[in-house]
């Protein structure tokens, strides 16, 4: 059974994202913390579209 490729990783800079399944502490996903470290990204925002003036709490 081949889990190296089941490292979470961040879609933006390809580091290991932070997890909370103790599964997912795999050696392949410590080698690649100490290679390129943590992802350091801001978590993502709430998808707000654009020109959409309908908040409630805007008026
Ligand atoms: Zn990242």
């Amino acid at each position: 059974m081949t889990e190296s490729a089941s490292v979470a990783v961040c879609p933006r800079c390809h580091r290991p994202v932070v997890v909370r399944d103790r599964g997912e502490y795999t050696v392949e996903r410590a080698a690649l913390i100490v290679a390129n470290g943590l992802c350091v990204c801001p978590p993502a925002k709430a998808p707000t579209p654009p020109g959409d003036g309908t908040d409630p709490l805007d008026s």
